[in-house]
């Protein structure tokens, strides 16, 4: 919406057919995905009405953090707010603001242009804004997750309000697990072993640039080494404080694009829209199962 905004802004300087052009293409696009029901639209008088129909609240998360000098420091708001919104459209959930402020983890944190919450703070803010939705009356809530600073503190945070609350269930996802490195390799649209994935990779880049491709500048960003495989599989955790000679992204960026990153994206969706429909499903089992 925000580039439909700025499209219209840009349209006194444009000749007519041109114009209509870009009209064409606007009203196109909001065919191709309906919109959903936003939360912050919802009027004072429509707020128990809304909450009564809303079968699934979906709350996304981004950051606010550099992604090498070639991507937006937004890029994980900007890809987690255009998943949420097709998302919530195609599941008809209640879709609430991205939150951008977030904890960002010490190896960004000191690269010029990240702004980091501190990870207690975060989980407490978290859990508020969580609290405040239940005591709404949704009883589902999605976290939409779209950065890996949020894991943590998303995590302790649905714990504890899911702890507190009589009737609520709170699922956290992040969209990249939806394209396993296995998946990505099979695709085969990047030439590395861990399949595209990595802190401003070439996976990351061509999501950022599949919706916002005036924002990527791949001619800033030279192809650098992708992050070693230390387990030779198996998930693990590594903070450290910095990176000596890190460049603040990784792997092989040349190869991102914007229609690998349309496709990419689909993938994603299709997987979090088939969760979503399987957890509504099966309301009688506990969580984790
Ligand atoms: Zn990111």
């Amino acid at each position: 919406m925000a580039e439909v905004r700025r499209r219209d802004l840009c349209l006194a300087g444009l000749s007519l057919p041109a114009i209509a052009r870009v009209i064409h293409s606007i009203a196109s696009s909001k065919e191709d995905s309906p919109l959903p029901k936003r939360f912050e639209e919802t009027a004072g008088f429509q707020v128990t009405e809304v909450m009564s129909h809303s079968r699934l609240a979906i709350l996304p998360l981004g950051s606010l953090e550099f992604h090498g000098p070639h991507n937006p420091l937004g890029s994980d708001s900007i890809i987690i707010s255009e998943i949420a919104e097709r998302v919530a459209a195609r599941t008809s959930a209640l879709l609430f603001p991205t939150i951008r402020f977030t904890h960002c983890p010490a190896h960004t944190a000191h690269f010029r242009g990240t702004i980091s919450i501190r990870p207690e703070v975060m989980t407490m803010y978290l859990a508020d804004v969580l609290r405040n939705i239940t005591r709404l009356g949704a009883g589902k809530i999605l976290v939409l997750n779209g950065h890996d600073g949020n894991i943590g503190p998303g995590r302790g945070a649905i714990a504890e309000v899911a702890n507190e609350s009589k009737d609520a269930a709170l699922l956290l996802v992040s969209w990249w697990e939806f394209l396993p490195k296995e998946m990505m390799l099979q695709l085969g649209m990047f030439h590395q072993a861990n399949g595209g994935h990595g802190h401003g990779g070439p996976l990351e880049t061509s999501a950022v640039a599949a919706f916002r491709p005036d924002l990527v500048h791949l001619e800033q960003a030279k192809d650098v080494p992708t992050p070693p495989d230390l387990s030779g599989g198996p998930p693990y955790f590594l903070q450290k404080s910095t990176g000596a000679d890190w460049p603040g992204y990784s792997g092989k960026v040349s190869e991102a694009s914007a229609e690998k990153g349309k496709q990419i994206v689909h993938i994603t969706e299709d997987g979090i829209v088939k969760l979503i429909e399987n957890w509504l499903q099966h309301d009688e089992v506990p969580g984790s199962w």
